[in-house]
């Protein structure tokens, strides 16, 4: 039984999102490159950049160590796979994420011209992807990326769940008054 709902969206005039046989092959990828996150400090989001079956770049946030607030992992994985493909022009790619991208992600996917976007848990909060907003869909704009969400969702906020659980016990237990004085 699958573990979560998927919600296909078709945001283009082109034919229906349908899931890809690999498609959580490469989503279970993105996973393991959230779960590398917490152990340098990172929130664990991930995300894989695909061609044609081949993993052009992969890789998680890096906001924390490089003090850089646009270091989300799909930003990072996207000026991996320009610098790596020598194009900015990242057409015929699918862009796995384990979660929702926020704005600032939705509009570089949409300027790099991404074909696909899949992503894992949805963002209620910041999501840019059908949540509070949806700049993949937006018929102003003069590129439309085919959207998916909610694949191997609750991996994805489990992962982000114990992450923030074990940040706040470590700060309870740091101000906590009945720590005894070393
Ligand atoms: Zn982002």
């Amino acid at each position: 039984m699958l573990a979560c709902t998927v919600t296909i969206k078709d945001s283009t005039t082109s034919p229906l999102l349908q899931p890809e046989p690999h498609d959580s092959y490469y989503m279970e990828l993105a996973l393991q490159q959230a779960a590398l996150a917490p152990h340098v400090g990172e929130v664990p989001i991930g995300a894989v950049l695909v061609r044609n079956h081949e993993v052009i770049a992969a890789g998680h946030n890096y906001r924390e160590i490089s003090q850089d607030p646009t270091a989300h992992a799909e930003m990072v994985v996207i000026r991996k796979a320009a610098e790596q493909l020598r194009t900015w022009r990242l057409t015929d790619t699918t862009l796995y994420v384990t979660l929702e991208p926020c704005p600032m992600c939705a509009g570089a996917i949409v300027q790099s011209r991404i074909a696909r976007l899949i992503f894992g848990a949805w963002d209620p909060k910041a999501g840019a992807c059908g949540s509070i907003f949806d700049i993949p869909a937006e018929r102003q704009l003069n590129h439309r990326v085919q959207v998916m969400g909610g694949l191997l969702e609750q991996e994805s906020r489990k992962l982000l769940q114990e992450f923030f659980r074990a940040k706040r016990g470590a700060l309870s237990e740091s101000t906590s008054p009945l720590k005894p004085a070393s």
